[in-house]
């Protein structure tokens, strides 16, 4: 089923700036919402010449690929902040506002591997439920209509049942956007972590993990403290 959204069309130059500062190279070290919107952008074309080779299918490929781009820019982990994903949502970013409120940021919940994609479709469903019921109730009680409500959860049903296969496809891209976003968050904190302490120190802290308590590393006082506690996040 297609919707029209009304929605901003920008101009053809800015469309192609936007473009062009997407392709500069990339930093992968300091992961920011624009470098992760260039990781999503150069990983596309491998993500869709790995499944056409794998399933020889335009539709499937077509929906993964659209499931990794709203992964990656849309419907991503760093919902769970005023990021630039949450602001694409524009008028309907109030959707994500509870989501964002609950969880901390790099949550298991929002970043943890399927966890993360699972828990955001589970939300978004339930907000659209709410949205949509809440909607055809109050035009019953304006238009003076009976909806069969019997009839609309079996043709909703129906309609997912029928399409397994293109759901699973367009949760999968979603999924690979969404990994795409917290291997780069992972490696960024890793490269930070090892260019502080240096090689050996962070693997000493490797194998020692669960052995050692960890010593707190600075002497910071006030500011300094609050700061690294927020620098964690
Ligand atoms: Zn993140």
């Amino acid at each position: 089923m297609r919707e029209k959204h009304p929605h901003r069309v920008l101009a053809p130059l800015q469309t192609l700036q936007f473009l062009a500062s997407l392709l500069l190279p990339l930093n992968f070290f300091m992961p920011s919402g624009r470098t992760h919107d260039r990781i999503t952008i150069w990983a596309l074309p491998v993500i869709v010449g790995a499944t056409f080779w794998h399933t020889r299918n335009g539709n499937i490929t077509l929906l993964i690929a659209t499931g990794f781009m709203l992964g990656g820019l849309m419907f991503g982990p760093d919902l769970d902040i005023h990021s630039v994903q949450y602001q694409r949502w524009g008028w309907f970013r109030w959707i994500w506002y509870p989501y964002q409120k609950s969880l901390r940021h790099r949550s298991f919940l929002s970043h943890g591997p399927i966890i993360g994609t699972t828990f955001r479709v589970v939300y978004f469903t339930l907000i659209l439920s709410i949205v949509v019921v809440t909607v055809l109730v109050i035009a019953e009680k304006l238009g003076n209509v009976t909806l069969n409500w019997q009839m609309l959860a079996n043709e909703v049903g129906n309609t997912i049942l029928s399409h397994k296969t293109e759901f699973l496809a367009l949760f999968l891209g979603l999924e690979f956007g969404a990994m795409s976003h917290y291997l780069s968050d992972w490696t960024g904190s890793t490269y930070k972590r090892i260019k502080k302490q240096g090689i050996r120190a962070y693997l000493n802290g490797l194998s020692n993990s669960g052995k050692i308590k960890k010593r707190k590393p600075t002497i910071r006082k006030g500011k300094g403290q609050r700061l690294k506690s927020k620098g964690k996040q």
